[in-house]
């Protein structure tokens, strides 16, 4: 059986007073609930830990640089994140893609040095609203998966997230048969590359405009494992009946 995830992305939202958000959403959680993950802002990490111990929410980066240490001023190291007792590390949102130029192969020098630090990557891929439009999704992530996925993936190791860069913050969701039909394919291309064993178990998350009325119809694909959801994890409110959807799937 694959592990379901639900990711909540703070981006920059939220100072320490947010913290209170977890509190709330420890006592809002199923008792089947799955693994969850909340990716505050980096100040915010070792308090997340702190707050977090005890339960089974984990805490997650928002990004990470591709080297150990050195002179890059303003940027966190894989290693840093792990000091903190974070578990995990987003990498290769469209947020960094696009507004700091990140490249398939910075992204995958990034997954590398998460794992190099025991932290498990969530890699995420999407394509432009122009690419989806033209019908080039699966070309585009194929061509993702094969730049950004670092050889040595495991399923301990790595989730990848589906985020269609037009379904981002945008209230545009794609159809359950879209959705079904790229998560099927990055199965399939992942299957062919690391082997069935290793691809079996690796959790596919979908993310763009999760929401609680829309989150059960999409958990009901076969190959969403989970979702990576930015506004609505800012609240517990909104995010638990997200957890209890996916929980339920
Ligand atoms: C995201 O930023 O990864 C995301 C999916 O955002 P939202 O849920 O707000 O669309």
């Amino acid at each position: 059986m694959r592990r379901k995830l639900a990711a909540g992305n703070w981006k920059m939202n939220g100072t320490a007073a947010s913290l209170t958000e977890l509190d709330a959403l420890k006592s809002l959680l199923p008792a089947d609930a799955p693994d969850v993950v909340i990716c505050p802002p980096a100040p915010l990490l070792f308090r997340a830990t702190q707050a977090a111990a005890g339960t089974s929410i984990q805490i997650g980066a928002q990004d990470c640089h591709m080297q150990e240490s050195g002179a890059f001023t303003g940027d966190i190291s894989a290693s840093m994140i792990a000091d903190t007792g974070a578990t995990h590390v987003i990498v290769g949102h469209s947020e960094r893609r696009e507004g700091h130029e990140e490249r398939d192969r910075d992204v995958r020098k990034k997954a590398k040095t998460a794992w190099v630090a025991g932290l498990t990557a969530i890699i995420c891929i999407g394509e432009t609203l122009e690419d989806h439009e033209a019908n080039n999704t699966l070309d585009i992530i194929a061509g993702q998966l094969a730049g950004s996925l670092p050889g040595g993936m495991t399923a301990t190791n790595t989730v990848i997230a589906y985020e269609p860069i037009w379904a981002i913050g945008t209230g545009k969701v794609p159809t359950l048969e879209q959705i079904v039909e790229v998560h099927d394919f990055i199965r399939e291309r992942i299957t062919a590359r690391f082997g069935g064993d290793v691809a079996d178990m690796i959790p596919l998350l979908y993310g763009g405009s999760v929401k609680p009325d829309n989150a059960a119809t999409i958990f009901k694909a076969e190959n969403v494992d989970g979702a990576l959801v930015g506004g609505a994890s800012l609240r517990a409110a909104d995010f638990a009946p997200i957890i209890a959807a996916l929980a339920k799937s």
